[in-house]
């Protein structure tokens, strides 16, 4: 092996070692970032199971002969979670609805 062909082979991993480097920050910067938006979800969510706990809450105040939470329960909150304004669809759920109906929400009272 001649001294050319072990420099040629050193620039080489060099040149690998170097792109794993900026693979390795843009992977850093997506995890960051994930990291960021699953906080922000878990804090949503945290935030929207709180609201429905209340509602869940003030439902089986109004009636006790029901302890255990029945399907129409959930419905009646999800309902009213769609009118207080937000999206109670898989695709945005938890989000503000605006003023417009959401096809994707209305497909669930159907
Ligand atoms: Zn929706």
């Amino acid at each position: 092996m001649n001294k050319k062909e072990v420099l040629d082979r050193f620039s080489h991993l060099e040149k690998q070692f170097e792109d794993l480097q900026k693979d390795f920050s843009l992977l850093k910067n997506d995890l960051v970032q994930l990291m960021e938006e699953n906080h922000q979800l878990a804090h949503e969510n945290h935030h929207l199971r709180q609201r429905l706990d209340d509602l869940t809450q003030e439902d089986s105040s109004n009636d006790h002969q029901t302890p255990s939470k029945s399907v129409g329960e959930g419905y009646d909150n999800l309902a009213r979670i769609y009118e207080e304004g937000f999206h109670i669809c898989h695709v945005y759920f938890g989000t503000p609805r605006e003023e417009e109906d959401c096809m994707f929400c209305l497909k669930f009272f159907n």
